[in-house]
Order: C-alpha cells, then sequence, then structure tokens
C-alpha cells in the first residue's frame, strides 16, 4: 500500500450529537490524511434502527463542518464510492453475505430468542465463553431452504473455525493475538435484514479503499472479526491504529456523569473551534516537546500516529480552558470585535452605545483576564454600565473615614485635565496624593472600587481612560454618596 494515497475515514453512528471522543476520531483522521495527501472520507453508519434518532447526521456533519473537519468524500460531499450513508447500501451487504455462505463461510441460522438464551444461561453455569454453539450448521441444504421459503427469520453467521488466532499489527498498539475463545460465530446479517456494524464495516471499508482504520480503543475487540472477514473475502488488510481511551479526571472511562461529552455543548458555552481542536489533539498525542498552544496548520504539520500513545488519556476541562484563553489571546482584535459585538446583541447592554475604538480598548485591556468572549460582560460589566454594587469587602479594606475627602480632592484635580490619558491620570493622581501626603494607594484602591465596583481588573489608569473623564467624574460622586 505504499505507493497509495492514504484514504481514511470517520465512521460515526449517529446518536443525535458528536461526542469528544468522536471529535478526536475524526480529527486524528482528518490530520494523518493531510499529513500524508490523502483523502479524509466520512461515512455514516446508521444500520442500527433502533438508535435512530431524527436529524442525527445532519447535526453531526453541521458540527464538523463547525470545527473545520470537512470530508473529501461524503453524504453531503459526494464522491465516487457512495452511498456513504450505510442504509442506502443495504443491497451491498446483503450479497457480501450470501457470497460467504455460497462459499462455506457464513451460514444461515434460524434459532429463536429463547433457545439463544438458554444456551447462554447454560455456558454461563459451566463457566464457558458465551459463544453461538454452530447448531444451526447442522441443517441440510434443503431444511436450510425449505425455511428460508416458509419466511422463518432468520441470521447470517460468520463460520469462524474453532482454534483461530489472530494476530493484529496495530501502529499504536504494535503486535495484539487474539485466539479461538474470544472470537463468536459474529452475526453478519441481522434479523432485521440490516447488517450488524463488522459486516457494513468491513465490506465499506473494503470498497471505499481505506488505506488507514483510525478508530478508539473500543473497537480494538472487533478487529479479530473484522480481519478474519477480510481473510474470507480475499480482501488485503488495511493498517489498524487504535487510538486511547479517554477517561475522566479521577481516571474512569469518560462519561456524561462527570461532565460534558458532546462538542455541541462546548460550542454553546462560548469555546473556541480552534481551542476544542487544539485541546483534543492533545488527547492522546504530542510533538514530544513542551508546546501546547497549536493552530490546524501546525498540526497538520506536526502530527503521526507512531506519537499516539497507548495508555488513557485524561480529559482536564481546566487545561480546555486555559487553551481557550490562549486562542482568546491570540484572535486579531476585528474578530475579537465581531465577537464582542455579537454578545453584546444578546445582552442587556446595548450594543449600539459603543464605537468599534471604545470595544477594541476594552478588549485589549481585559485579554489577558477572560477565558471567553462573554465574561468581558460579566467580568468587565463597568465598561458597559456604572457599577450596581459595590463590593463589600474592599469597601471593608479599602474605604475608611477619610475616602470621601480624598476622593473629593481628586475629583478637583481630575476636572482640570483635558482629554486625559492615563498617564494624565497617573500624574494627576500621584500629585493628589503627594498633597495629601498619603499613600497612592489610599485613592488607586478607592477610585477603582467608585469606577467598577469591585477590587481587580486592567490596570487602573488604563480603566479610567478607557471610561472617560465625564464618566469616572460622576462614578466617583455616586460612590461618595452611596458608600458609608
Ligand atoms: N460506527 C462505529 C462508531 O460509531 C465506527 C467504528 C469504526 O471506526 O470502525 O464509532
Amino acid at each position: 500500500m505504499i505507493n497509495e494515497t492514504p484514504r481514511v475515514r470517520f465512521a460515526p453512528s449517529p446518536t443525535g450529537y458528536l461526542h469528544v471522543g468522536g471529535l478526536r476520531t475524526a480529527l486524528y483522521n482528518y490530520l494523518f490524511a493531510k499529513k500524508n495527501n490523502g483523502k479524509f472520507i466520512l461515512r455514516i453508519e446508521d444500520t442500527d434502527q433502533n438508535r435512530f434518532v431524527e436529524g442525527a447526521f445532519e447535526n453531526l456533519i453541521e458540527t464538523l463542518n463547525w470545527v473545520g473537519l470537512t470530508s473529501d468524500e461524503g453524504p453531503k460531499t459526494g464522491g465516487e464510492f457512495g452511498p456513504y450513508l450505510q442504509s442506502k447500501r443495504l443491497d451491498i451487504y446483503m450479497k457480501h453475505a450470501l457470497q460467504l455462505i455460497e462459499e462455506g463461510k457464513a451460514y444461515y441460522a434460524f434459532d429463536t430468542p429463547e433457545r439463544l438464551q438458554t444456551l447462554r444461561e447454560e455456558q454461563y453455569k459451566n463457566k464457558l465463553q458465551p459463544i453461538y454453539d454452530k447448531l444451526a450448521l447442522q441443517l441440510s441444504k434443503k431444511e436450510v431452504e425449505k425455511k428460508l421459503a416458509a419466511g422463518e427469520p432468520f441470521v447470517i453467521r460468520m463460520n469462524i473455525q474453532p482454534g483461530t488466532k489472530v494476530v493484529i499489527n496495530d501502529i499504536i498498539r504494535g503486535r495484539v493475538e487474539f485466539d479461538r475463545e474470544v472470537i463468536d460465530d459474529q452475526i453478519l446479517i441481522k434479523s432485521d435484514g440490516y447488517p450488524t456494524y463488522h459486516l457494513a464495516n468491513v465490506v465499506d471499508d473494503h470498497l471505499m479503499k481505506i488505506t488507514h482504520v483510525i478508530r478508539g480503543e473500543e473497537w480494538l475487540s472487533s478487529t479479530p472479526k473484522h480481519i478474519l472477514l477480510y481473510n474470507f473475502f480475499g480482501w488485503e488488510l488495511p493498517e489498524f491504529a487504535h487510538l486511547p481511551l479517554l477517561l475522566n479526571q479521577d481516571k474512569s472511562k469518560l462519561s456524561k456523569r462527570q461532565g460534558d461529552v458532546a462538542v455541541e455543548d462546548y460550542k454553546s458555552k462560548g469555546y473556541f473551534k480552534e481551542a476544542l481542536i487544539n485541546f483534543v489533539a492533545l488527547l492522546g498525542w504530542s510533538a514530544g516537546d513542551d508546546k501546547e498552544f497549536y493552530n490546524i496548520d501546525e498540526l497538520i504539520e506536526k502530527f503521526s500516529l507512531e506519537r499516539v500513545q497507548k495508555s488513557g488519556a485524561v480529559f482536564n476541562v481546566e487545561k480546555l480552558n486555559w487553551i481557550n484563553s490562549e486562542h482568546l489571546k491570540n484572535k486579531p482584535l476585528e474578530e475579537l470585535l465581531i465577537l464582542l459585538k455579537e454578545e453584546l446583541r444578546i445582552s442587556d447592554f446595548s450594543e449600539n452605545d459603543y464605537s468599534d475604538d471604545y470595544l477594541k480598548r476594552v478588549i485589549n485591556s481585559m485579554k489577558e483576564r477572560v477565558t471567553f468572549v462573554s465574561e468581558y460582560l460579566v467580568k468587565s460589566d463597568y465598561f458597559f454600565r456604572p457599577p450596581v454594587s459595590y463590593d463589600e469587602n474592599i469597601i471593608q479594606k479599602r474605604w475608611d473615614i477619610s475616602t470621601p475627602d480624598n476622593l473629593n480632592n481628586l475629583i478637583e484635580e481630575f476636572e482640570k485635565l483635558e482629554n486625559p490619558n492615563h498617564s494624565d491620570y497617573e500624574a494627576a493622581l500621584k500629585s493628589v496624593a503627594e498633597k495629601l501626603q498619603i499613600g497612592s494607594g489610599k485613592l488607586i484602591h478607592p477610585v477603582r472600587l467608585a469606577v467598577s465596583g469591585v477590587g481587580v481588573g486592567p490596570g487602573i489608569f488604563e480603566l479610567l481612560e478607557i471610561v472617560g473623564k465625564d464618566e469616572v467624574i460622576e462614578r466617583i460622586k455616586t460612590a461618595i454618596n452611596k458608600i458609608r
């Protein structure tokens, strides 16, 4: 396969949302394809009728497009190996299953659910592996035909020879061996006529000329069956790469119970797609240096399956938050401006009251202090309205009997300023402190409280410059009246 163009696929079963684990699988496939001038294919594995969710696959494609993982071939994009929706390929699977029956590599089985249940219970009692006992193979060709003609429900099973050993050479996990005990006569066609995941997956990977199967570790145990199927059909094997599990902080398997698992949830919480991609890329892969901030082009350049780890990868939301804040800091001002305006539009503040120039100054002053754009309206709401309350702790610590007098002196000095910038405010404040023979802290903290209502924020003089002289003076006067 060395000279072939790599063809990889993301093959989700639509559940209604895109799981972050699915995003990681999609991303690694995408990075591998882009890095190696290959093709990234999206195939929807929707053959489980019980799990049908209206609009699920459209939603999935939308989310993939949002993060930028657009496919070269897929249900919406098209391509020469379609259809890319498995539910539209049922005749293909049946044809392949019948071919295996013809060759003695698969067989019809007519067992009732009750019989299978009894079989399982017996095996359990005798501490045997719960696998099918091949009873159906005792039926003659005639008997099978009679049952089929009578419309008896059936499944089609793989006919696996006892003692079959399978070895996988996984790009990430190395050599993995499986022996017969664990390989059941897997059902290929279910009684509803639909293929199982195993049959559809292998047939499609072959017909779609997939060269590398890159998927989550939870599918590793299915791989022996897949390899046997490739052998049954006489097809060349793809390469396999099984990605490490995603874990909660406590090392249990990543679950909804301990946090969000849907990419859509992170989107609606205001995470940047660049940050999600960056974060998810590091769930099981590293370039081998200390770098943790990447854009997609750097990831494409650096990515290799050989550097994917075997052990589980812990999903750490704090790290995601940090990465999000780093991406925020790195975004062009114009882009942040658009995003902030959008936040203002859906907020109680009016978006039209502020000039672009004003908003840009707000953005820059708080860039180091926010993780999400929406936080501008929460952590620095004072840029959009006067304080509605004053932090009690700061009052206790920083506001004393002399404060109103000190601030009145400061107002007097501020009033003399014309179009002041931050250094003008600084000089004015220093001169008042000197005149009153107090430390500048005695003015700085109360002024910040008066102007912002809180004790933290951008540099005080920058804050004053952005809020503007008239408003600053107004707010100081209000605070003097309100705080006792
Ligand atoms: N449909 C499977 C899933 O939902 C695909 C697994 C594979 O990539 O083979 O993840």
